[in-house]
C-alpha cells in the first residue's frame, strides 16, 4: 500500500487521475491487514484498489467530479466497495471522471482533465479516464469503472487495459451516483483479463438493495478461463467495421479477428442494422434518464448550495447554474426537452422504439453465434482539447460501445495492438449473462 500510494503521488502531476488519494485511510486498512495477517485464501487481501469517484465511500470525499458535489462526504459504501472491502481489497482512492460520468475524454471534469499515460498530450478517454490511466500507469492492479454508454470500454481501449461492462443488472448499482438507471453498470478495468474475472467473483451477485440487480447463480469466471474457443462462433457486424472507424483501427481489429480464427473460433460477417442508430437512441434516453436523476441536486440535500440566494426559488437556480458544468447542463436540457409533452412522442418514444429494434438485432444474431466481435472506439485516443468544441464529435466516440448498453449485454474490451504508438482495443460483446463467454473470448485473445 505504502508503494502504490508513492507511485500514485508520483505519477499524479503528469496523470491526474485522482481526485482524492486515501492515503490515511488506506494506510490504516493496510495496517489492520498486517496485524490479521493476509489472507491467503481471499485473493484481495491487502490488494490497493481505485475506485472511480461516483461511487460512494462511507467517510470518503465522493463528487462526481462535480462542483455541485465537491464537499459531499456519504455515509455509506456501495454494494461493490462493500464486497471489495469484505473480500481485503484496500480503498486507495477515487479517481477523476467526467462529470457525473458525462463525457468520452474525462475533459467535462471539474477537477481537470486527467492525461494518458501512452501520451499525456492524449486524452484517457472517459468517462471512466482515471480509473483506466491509474492502471495503465501500473499504480494499481485494479479499478472500478462504470458504463452507462461506453465509459470503460472506451476508456480501456485508449489505455492498452481490460475493461468489462457486465451485463445489466448483474452488479448492484446501490451507492452508483445516477446517470441514467436504464443503461449504467459497474465493472473491472484490470492489466489483464484474469485480473476482471477475479474481481467479477467478488462483485457480482444479487443485492436487494438494487431491485433490478439478478437473483441468478454467479459462476466461477476465473474457473470459465479455459483459453479454448475451438468452434466457438463469433458474428463481425458490418456495421462495426464501416464508415467513420479509422484506417489503423480497421487493420488491427481484422489482424485480431485472424488471431481469434487461428485459435479455432469461425467467424462470419453479421449485420446489426440498427446499431447505426445507437447514438441518435442514446442521446435521448440517456439525457433523459439523467434529467431526472440529477433533479436530487438541489442545494438543499447534498452538496454545494449558492452563497447568496433570496428565496427558495433562487436558491435552487443558483446552485445548479453554479454547480454543474457546461455538459451537465446541456443534458439536463436536452432530457429535459425529450420528456416535455410536446416532444415526448417525436423524441423519448422514437428513441424507445430504436432501442427495442437495436436489441431484435441483437437477440437474431445471438441465435446463430457466441459472441460479436469488433473494434471498441472509432479511434485511437485523440488529443486534449481537440474534441471538446463541437459535443457531436465527442458523442460520435461511443458508436460502437452504446448498442450494448441500450440491450444490456455484456462487454469487454481487451488490448489489441498499437496504431501509431497508441493503444486499440478489441470488443466483445455476449448474450445477457454470458459473461463467460465474453471472458474467455478475450482470455483466449490476449
Ligand atoms: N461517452 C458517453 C456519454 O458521454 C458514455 C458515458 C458513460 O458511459 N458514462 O454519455
Amino acid at each position: 500500500t505504502k508503494a502504490t500510494l508513492a507511485d500514485i503521488h508520483d505519477h499524479e502531476d503528469a496523470l491526474n487521475a485522482y481526485v482524492t488519494v486515501n492515503d490515511e485511510g488506506a494506510l490504516a486498512q493496510a495496517a489492520k491487514v498486517d496485524e490479521a495477517g493476509v489472507d491467503a485464501g481471499n485473493l484481495f487481501s491487502g490488494v490497493p484498489v481505485a475506485f472511480k469517484d461516483n461511487l460512494t465511500t462511507n467517510g470518503l470525499l465522493t463528487t462526481a467530479s462535480s462542483k455541485i458535489l465537491e464537499n459531499f462526504t456519504p455515509i455509506y459504501d456501495a454494494d461493490v466497495v462493500t464486497r471489495l472491502q469484505n473480500a481485503g481489497a484496500i480503498t486507495i482512492g477515487k479517481t477523476n471522471l467526467d462529470e457525473f460520468a458525462m463525457g468520452a475524454s474525462t475533459e467535462t471534469s471539474y477537477y481537470g482533465t486527467s492525461h494518458n499515460p501512452w501520451d499525456v498530450t492524449k486524452v484517457p478517454g472517459g468517462s471512466s479516464g482515471g480509473s483506466a490511466a491509474t492502471v495503465a500507469a501500473r499504480d494499481v492492479l485494479a479499478s472500478l469503472g462504470s458504463d452507462t454508454g461506453g465509459s470503460i470500454r472506451q476508456p480501456a481501449a485508449f489505455n492498452g487495459i481490460v475493461g468489462l461492462k457486465p451485463t445489466y443488472g448483474r452488479v448492484s448499482r446501490w451507492g452508483l451516483i445516477a446517470f441514467a438507471s436504464s443503461l449504467d453498470q459497474i465493472g473491472p478495468m484490470t492489466t489483464n483479463v484474469t485480473d476482471a474475472a477475479a474481481m467479477m467473483n467478488v462483485i457480482a451477485g444479487r443485492d436487494d438493495r438494487d431491485a433490478t440487480s439478478s437473483t441468478k447463480a454467479v459462476p466461477d469466471y476465473v474457473a470459465g478461463l479455459t483459453g479454448d474457443i475451438k468452434g466457438l462462433k463469433i458474428g463481425v457486424p458490418r456495421e462495426f467495421l464501416g464508415d467513420g472507424i479509422d484506417a489503423g483501427v480497421k487493420a488491427q481489429i481484422k489482424a485480431a479477428i485472424k488471431q481469434l480464427e487461428d485459435l479455432g473460433a469461425t467467424v462470419d460477417e453479421v449485420s446489426l442494422p440498427h446499431s447505426t442508430h445507437g447514438i441518435q437512441a442514446y442521446y435521448i434516453l440517456g439525457p433523459s434518464e439523467a434529467s431526472s436523476n440529477l433533479q436530487r441536486f438541489d442545494g438543499i440535500r447534498y452538496g454545494y448550495r449558492t452563497q447568496n440566494a433570496k428565496n427558495l426559488d433562487e436558491l435552487y437556480i443558483k446552485t445548479r447554474s453554479e454547480g454543474f458544468g457546461d455538459e451537465v447542463k446541456r443534458r439536463i436540457m436536452l432530457g429535459t426537452f425529450a420528456l416535455s409533452a410536446g416532444a415526448y412522442d417525436a423524441f423519448f418514444m422514437k428513441a424507445a422504439k430504436i432501442r427495442t429494434l437495436i436489441i431484435e438485432d441483437f437477440n437474431r444474431v445471438f441465435k446463430d453465434y457466441d459472441v460479436i466481435v469488433g473494434p471498441t472506439a472509432p479511434t485511437p485516443a485523440f488529443g486534449i482539447g481537440e474534441e471538446t468544441k463541437d459535443p457531436m464529435t465527442m458523442y460520435m466516440n461511443d458508436m460502437l460501445t452504446v448498442p450494448a448498453n441500450l440491450a444490456g449485454l455484456p462487454a469487454i474490451s481487451v488490448p489489441a495492438g498499437l496504431v501509431d504508438g497508441l493503444p486499440v482495443g478489441l470488443q466483445v460483446i455476449g448474450k445477457a449473462f454470458d459473461e463467460e463467454h465474453v471472458l474467455n473470448t478475450a482470455y483466449a485473445f490476449e
